[in-house]
């Protein structure tokens, strides 16, 4: 996945209202979006991989995008890079 993808949750960092989460200094982050991550950390700190895939999972559905979609969109959750060292 490029970089203009939430390398938490995969989602579109141009989808993001806020177009990306904040950093400490203020800056705007180009690697997390404004749901997973603000002030210089993630909002979830001890969600685990199988947790986030399953929100991801519920909002995808919910978006009515096609159910094959959306099984390979949560199965690549797990290639981003917060979730790599696991
Ligand atoms: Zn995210």
């Amino acid at each position: 996945m490029s970089k203009f993808y939430c390398q938490s949750c995969g989602m579109p960092i141009s989808k993001d209202p806020h177009h990306g989460g904040l950093e400490k200094d203020g800056t705007r982050s180009s690697r997390y979006c404004s749901f997973c991550y603000n002030d210089g950390e993630f909002v979830q700190k001890d969600i685990t991989l199988e947790q986030m895939q399953g929100v991801v999972l519920e909002q995808l559905l919910k978006s009515k995008m096609p159910r094959l979609l959306v099984r390979i969109y949560v199965r690549n959750i797990k290639k981003l890079s917060r979730w790599k060292t696991k």
